[in-house]
């Protein structure tokens, strides 16, 4: 299975945020939108960030609740790993065991056209399993 046809069932949308926005305002975007990263982007709306709650967490045990008010600059993580629609969801759970984060921004011709997580992995692999099991039973029934 590709990005592609992960991206396909899920949609295209991600929600990016400016480097100059608060651990504040990633909060609410997060707790609003019910998700668990954003994609940091630039003036060109190029990725130049990731930021999870992962890295929220960080800041407030850093800082207490003066981790508020530090900017998403001061607390995204830069060197994201991105991958591409052709890449394969085999690929990506790879990445994301080394590499030991959850969200993968997709990025074709410098822009971003997508982010796949965890979740939207593992959720299409249980329908294409369950689908497989499904064909499978019907052809056990009507063989022979
Ligand atoms: P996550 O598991 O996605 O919540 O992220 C755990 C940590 O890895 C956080 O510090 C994130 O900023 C970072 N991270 C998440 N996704 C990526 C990625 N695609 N490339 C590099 N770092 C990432």
């Amino acid at each position: 299975m590709t990005v592609a046809v992960i991206l396909k069932h899920k949609g295209a949308a991600v929600e990016t945020v400016r480097s100059t926005a608060t651990v504040q305002q990633m909060c609410d975007l997060l707790s609003s939108k019910k998700i668990g990263a954003a994609v940091v982007v630039g003036a060109a709306n190029e990725v130049i960030g990731l930021v999870s709650e992962r890295d929220l967490v960080h800041a407030i045990s850093m800082h207490g609740a003066g981790g508020l008010n530090r900017t998403i600059d001061e607390v995204m993580t830069r060197n994201v790993a991105t991958c591409r629609l052709t890449d394969s969801s085999q690929d990506l759970m790879e990445m994301m065991t080394s590499g030991r984060f959850r969200h993968v921004p997709v990025v074709e011709g410098g822009r971003l056209v997508g982010i796949v997580s965890i979740g939207d992995i593992v959720k299409r692999r249980i329908e294409d399993s369950d689908l497989e099991r499904h064909a499978m039973r019907d052809y056990i029934a009507h063989a022979g």
